[in-house]
């Protein structure tokens, strides 16, 4: 089986599954806009994505496209940010950086046959009869590495991480994420203290 995330028009809703937009933050207070460890400014919100109860909210620095690294795992040009949602509101972006990206759509997970999320891909794109970028990754499931294995290690635990999602750049090459040009991004969490850590190959 192998769980596609497909791009959705339904409305997006703060507890799902979403891209582009406003991150949510659950109205205790403790949510912080990550800032990058290397230019100090706020990095961009991308996408947060729902796995087990828990929201994945994924930032990159795109204050200089290239500049901090936001390609790393272990940098601090990128950040993950766990939300478990509770009572949801949205975060107020700062008022300098680059901080939202202009584009904001759902995403439904697909359930396909198959082990191989290329194939599953590939093959859902032309039963439907839309584009492969109407495709926009996967959940569960095993990794499809363009480059070679780079699973990141836990930080507090040391044990390699657990594979959450995979992400395609968008379905719109206008306001796709900036994973280096026809990249896809990876990310893992571990359950030790469920932190998590995002990656991007091209
Ligand atoms: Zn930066
Ligand atoms: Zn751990």
């Amino acid at each position: 089986m192998i769980k596609l995330l497909i791009n959705s028009s339904e409305p997006v809703e703060m507890s799902l599954t979403s891209f582009g937009g406003k991150p949510v933050q659950n109205s205790d207070g403790k949510f912080q806009w990550p800032t990058c460890g290397c230019c100090m400014l706020p990095m961009q919100f991308q996408a947060k994505i729902l796995v087990n109860n828990e929201l994945y909210q994924i930032f990159m620095c795109q204050n200089d496209p290239g500049m901090c690294d936001d390609w790393d795992a272990n940098s601090d040009g990128n950040a993950v940010v766990v939300t478990k949602p509770i009572e949801l509101e949205y975060a107020p972006a700062p008022s300098e950086g680059v901080t939202l990206r202009e584009v904001e759509h759902s995403a439904k997970v697909v359930v396909v046959e198959g082990n191989d999320y290329e194939e599953a891909r590939n093959e859902w794109a032309e039963r439907n009869a839309v584009s492969l970028r109407e495709v926009l990754g996967q959940v569960y499931g095993e990794p499809s590495w363009i480059q070679g294995d780079e699973t990141p290690t836990c930080n507090e635990c040391n044990n390699p991480m657990r594979f959450v999602a995979q992400l395609e750049q968008g379905a719109d090459w206008k306001t796709e994420m900036n994973f280096g040009g026809g990249g896809v991004a990876y990310l893992f969490h571990c359950g030790c203290i469920g932190s998590a850590k995002f990656l991007w190959q091209c």
